[in-house]
């Protein structure tokens, strides 16, 4: 890591970077080792030029508020880096179009669109996380994806240089897209529909209602575990193999909504990761489906170092 702190004492960038930082108290579902580098920049500028500094061979890893990661109790080697909020701005355009920076909160995406009259952001108030993190999974809930509203994405590149990708380009699947872990969404452009607040309110109220319902809250979770297969709900599987409420160490199927994991407390990311194996088997065994992680999982684990 001797490189980083050359950058360091060259002032050449002016966000912040931190050496074996610790990321549990980051992630949603509050576990995870260290990032041996953790670099969070200023702005885009600060990135593109840390990103020309780092040697080619070096990992990086780009995560936005960690709300959909599983990161190893062993940590995260290389760079990792976190957009921060102050990649937030926001510009409107004709046509009912918005450019928005990649930190900005998914619910305050949802709020800019209702205080413009634009419909088709409804869906983002029910998801935790940056824009950015959204539209690298293509998240989405109640039959509406980012996939459905982004016009064009603005990537910044490992080596720096910066490229536009339009909604054909980004290669948009179920829970997926074409970024790689070392490339950077920077902002996109989306595209909504002039739409009464009133009727956007209550689609925004109805997302949020039935959020509260099925979801569990004020605990620590990664939401959805698994991809739902095809024909039927991976909580369904999950529940008819008779898992609900199912625990390894700290780490707990919830018996609210059986597709997402709660830490009890004291989970380690093995427990986490233990129990989603576990899953996989049973369901396969009972059912002959072999469930797909929609949590990414990172780093190493505590034995791999
Ligand atoms: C309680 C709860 C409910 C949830 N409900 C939903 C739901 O209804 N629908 C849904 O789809 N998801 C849901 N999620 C999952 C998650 O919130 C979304 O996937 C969210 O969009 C991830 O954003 P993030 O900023 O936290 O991304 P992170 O978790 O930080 O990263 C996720 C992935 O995106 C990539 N990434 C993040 N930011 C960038 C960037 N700027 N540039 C390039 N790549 C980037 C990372 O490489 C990583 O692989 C839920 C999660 C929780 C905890």
């Amino acid at each position: 890591m001797s490189e980083f702190h050359n950058l360091m004492d060259n002032n050449l960038f002016r966000g912040r970077i931190f050496f074996d930082k610790s990321l549990e108290n980051l992630t949603w579902l509050k576990v995870g080792g260290k990032a041996s580098c953790l670099y969070i920049p200023k702005n885009r500028e600060d990135l593109a030029v840390f990103l020309k500094q780092i040697d080619s061979k070096t990992r990086i890893n780009v995560f936005g508020r960690l709300s959909n990661v599983l990161i190893r109790d062993g940590g995260i080697s290389g760079v990792t880096i976190l957009i921060p909020p102050s990649f937030s701005e926001i510009e409107i355009h004709k046509n009912n179009k918005i450019t928005i920076g990649s930190g900005l909160l998914d619910k305050n995406v949802s709020k800019f669109a209702f205080d413009n009259d634009l419909g088709g952001f409804e869906f983002l108030s029910g998801i935790p996380g940056n824009i950015g993190g959204a539209i690298a999974m293509n998240a989405g809930c109640y039959g509406s994806e980012i996939k459905d509203i982004v016009e064009e994405v603005l990537i910044l590149e490992r080596d720096g240089e910066l490229k536009s990708y339009n909604n054909e380009e980004m290669h948009f699947s179920y829970r997926n897209s074409v970024v790689e872990t070392d490339q950077v969404i920077i902002e996109a452009t989306f595209q909504g529909k002039h739409e009464n607040k009133s009727s956007i309110k209550e689609k925004i109220d109805a997302v949020i209602s039935s959020k509260e319902e099925s979801q569990p809250s004020k605990v620590a979770t990664g939401g959805s575990t698994f991809k739902n297969p095809k024909e039927i709900k991976a909580w369904e599987l999950i529940n008819s193999s008779g898992l609900s409420g199912y625990k390894i160490g700290g780490a707990m199927i919830s018996p609210i909504h059986n597709n997402f994991f709660v830490n009890t407390g004291n989970a380690s990311a093995k427990d986490f990761e233990k129990l989603g194996e576990f899953v996989i088997h049973e369901v396969e065994k009972y059912h002959g489906i072999r469930l797909e992680w929609e949590i990414h999982l990172i780093g190493d684990s505590i034995d791999e170092i």
